[in-house]
């Protein structure tokens, strides 16, 4: 990939992480100010739709946290000049795809191959006898 390029999408994969970093700031302090609300509430139900809550953003924590480990890849693949390269079939993966999904390490083809077996295997699985 063209330097040019590589560069564009270094800044695309800070802007990521730095969104990301903001974002995850951002919902611990909601996190810790709805733990300080816990404590004082007496109704069950409040407590519940807080505890809800509190599991949603814990998902939100390990997606954000696993997109992170993708952004540091990427970083990494780029520095390395290896970024842009498909780890299955080491084709260029497309510009178009790669703007879509910038921590992307397979090609369009090889991606669509390994959802198709995928698929396959769900199929297999459900035919076994119990
Ligand atoms: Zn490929």
């Amino acid at each position: 990939m063209e330097k040019e390029r590589l560069k564009e999408f270094n800044q695309i994969l800070l802007k990521m992480r730095q969104d990301i970093l903001e974002e995850t700031g951002r919902l611990s302090d909601h996190f810790q100010t709805g733990g300080e609300r816990n404590i004082r509430l007496s109704d069950p139900n409040d407590r519940a739709s807080i505890e809800t809550d509190a599991g949603v953003l814990l998902r939100l924590g390990d997606r954000n946290r696993k997109l992170l480990i993708k952004i540091e890849d990427a970083l990494k693949r780029i520095r390395d000049n290896t970024y842009g390269i498909c780890e299955i079939c080491g084709e260029e993966i497309s510009e178009e795809r790669l703007r879509f999904r910038p921590v992307t390490t397979q090609c369009i083809k090889c991606k669509t191959e390994l959802e198709d077996e995928e698929k396959l295997l769900k199929k297999k699985t459900t035919r076994w006898p119990r």
